[in-house]
């Protein structure tokens, strides 16, 4: 069998850095310094003028992002949050975990991002906030979700953990990704688009005081040191994490513009065949591709070309097997249909910036040859 094809390819990308990544290590290791430090305080700073915004808060993951984010909201308990259905758990979590209320949406049609049409039907007396996830790399239509939440006195925190570097660009409203709303929250996981070598995250706000109260939460609280004025977490980025992230945020814009390169080439490849649907990208967003994901005509047809793919080493990821609603931990009556239809049809491919083209024509050539022969085209 030719040698596999992972969805990311971490090792390359560590061998293409290795020579500055291993320097800002030692460099750490030889500073003694681990926790937080200049290397951080860097870090933050380099990030928040790359997005054009005001605060960056580093902290140890993005869920703790997220809860940092709601904690510092301090909605009162049982207040309702308007999330998609068709995204990763962590919002879920975080907002149960706080006795906060998650009021799932669907997706739009042909698509993967929240239907915004959708919002304003489901406020109540108790809703306080909107939370969008860029999902797949895609802004959410941003101009309109500050709308309703500006007609409605709700908040808005954006799950930028799939999208950092996106810009969202329509008439008298546009940014990067996560510094639209009043918070925005990102995660440095390695296989994000912005990853390290480990756990790592990040809130974004143009909030001065949000900021502060933010940046005590994730450190226990204090004001000072040994002085806790409230009831906070320890949620650090180590210095380490922040001395690779400063090499690795130096590619960020070539990253992404591999990335839309690949994502193009499958954009052509697949976009006509029989049974395969590549949903389009919005107008009114750059789309930093964290996946590439298509829409099989089916369940079957989804399910026999990964299978396919996985015989011949190259592998694909099902985002997500489940909206949250139908999830045990989160399960609502909802019907949210589209949601509950793409989950059956989606399959991601592989995409980073260091997929070969050679390695790209063998997955393309793998599908159409799939396509040809599969049973009901
Ligand atoms: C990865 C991810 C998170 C969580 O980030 P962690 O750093 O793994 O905690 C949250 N939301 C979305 C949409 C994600 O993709």
């Amino acid at each position: 069998m030719l040698h596999p094809i992972p969805m990311v390819d971490l090792q390359a990308q560590y061998r293409r850095l290795k020579g500055d990544i291993d320097a800002a290590v030692l460099n750490t290791m030889d500073a003694g310094i681990y926790i937080q430090g200049n290397t951080v305080k860097q870090f933050e700073s380099q990030l928040a003028l790359t997005l054009n915004v005001k605060h960056v808060i580093s902290c140890a993951n993005g869920t703790d992002a997220l809860q940092i984010a709601f904690m510092a909201l301090d909605l009162p308990k049982g207040s309702e949050v308007i999330i998609p259905t068709y995204t990763y758990a962590a919002l879920a979590e975080v907002l149960h975990l706080l006795g906060l209320v998650p009021v799932f949406v669907d997706v739009i049609e042909d698509g993967f991002l929240m239907d915004v049409s959708q919002i304003v039907a489901k406020i109540t007396s108790k809703t306080k906030a909107i939370a969008p996830v860029h999902l797949f790399g895609e802004c959410v239509n941003m101009s309109e979700i500050l709308h309703i939440a500006k007609q409605n006195a709700l908040f808005v925190i954006e799950d930028t953990a799939q999208a950092i570097g996106s810009i969202f660009c329509a008439e008298g409203c546009s940014g990067f990704a996560g510094t639209l709303g009043d918070i925005g929250t990102t995660s440095f996981f390695p296989s994000k688009n912005l990853g390290c070598f480990g756990d790592g995250g990040a809130i974004f706000t143009n909030n001065d005081q949000l900021a502060k109260k933010m940046r005590m939460i994730a450190n226990h609280g204090q004001s000072k040191k040994y002085i806790h004025d409230i009831i906070g977490i320890n949620s650090r980025l180590d210095t380490l994490q922040a001395a690779i992230l400063l090499v690795k945020l130096n590619h960020l814009k070539s990253f992404t513009s591999t990335r839309q390169k690949v994502a193009q080439r499958y954009t052509d490849a697949l976009g006509k065949l029989n049974g395969v649907f590549v949903p389009q990208k919005s107008e009114y967003s750059t789309h930093v591709y964290h996946q590439f994901s298509i829409l099989l005509k089916d369940n079957e047809m989804r399910d026999a070309l990964k299978l396919k793919l996985a015989e011949n080493g190259v592998s694909s990821m099902v985002y997500y097997l489940l909206p949250l609603h139908k999830q045990l931990a989160y399960k609502t009556n909802d019907s949210l249909p589209l949601s509950e239809d793409i989950c059956n049809r989606v399959l991601s491919l592989p995409i980073c910036p260091e997929l070969t083209q050679e390695n790209q024509d063998r997955i393309i050539n793998l599908i159409i040859e799939f396509t040809q022969n599969y049973k009901n085209n």
